[in-house]
């Protein structure tokens, strides 16, 4: 049944980027990533349109020339570029992504590091979140600065793998004050 699978899927997304957000110490948002997937909004769709390998959210914009959910999903939820979208601060600037408060790029990095692992299945290693950037960057509207952290971000999971990437993110990136424990 695709509603109990829509379930299980977003279940399973949700825990690993709450396991990925207690390594460096946002447990706030760990727990609250992605709560508005089980509004009837965007859940309803979800079930509609689930495919397993790719979001329902292209399916559904493909089917209605929009995507009613994603609107919705990427209105309420920070870590998404596409929330800071919006009229830059002088008069001659149109629409462009606003500086994202780094704590909800370091959730964008860890939310796109468990969609990869779920869409990769076993062929996932640490530079697969990488090559997944590199090929939809084009379409990006995201600020400069936010932009470069991210990019640090993947590519140093690609160079150095997870353990020093997190330690990097918890300690040097977020500063967060708990000693590093041994
Ligand atoms: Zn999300």
């Amino acid at each position: 049944m695709k509603a109990w699978k829509h379930f299980c899927t977003i279940n399973h997304h949700k825990m690993l980027v709450m396991k990925g957000c207690f390594k460096v110490g946002l447990y706030r948002q760990g727990l609250l990533h992605d709560l508005s997937k089980y509004s009837p909004t965007e859940f309803l769709v979800g079930c509609k349109y689930f495919q397993g390998n790719m979001s329902p959210n292209n399916a559904e914009r493909e089917d209605k020339g929009y995507s009613a959910a994603w609107l919705h999903h990427k209105g309420r939820n920070k870590h998404h570029m596409e929330y800071w979208i919006d009229y830059g601060p002088d008069k001659c600037t149109g629409i462009t992504g606003m500086k994202m408060p780094t704590k909800y790029v370091v959730e964008m990095f860890i939310d796109r590091v468990a969609a990869s692992r779920n869409y990769q299945r076993e062929k996932y290693t640490d530079e697969s979140p990488l090559a997944y950037y590199e090929h939809g960057k084009q379409y990006h509207i995201i600020h400069e600065e936010s932009r470069e952290l991210l990019e640090c971000l993947l590519h140093m999971l690609a160079e150095c793998g997870e353990e020093e990437t997190y330690a990097y993110i918890r300690y040097e990136v977020l500063k967060n004050k708990r000693k590093k424990d041994k």
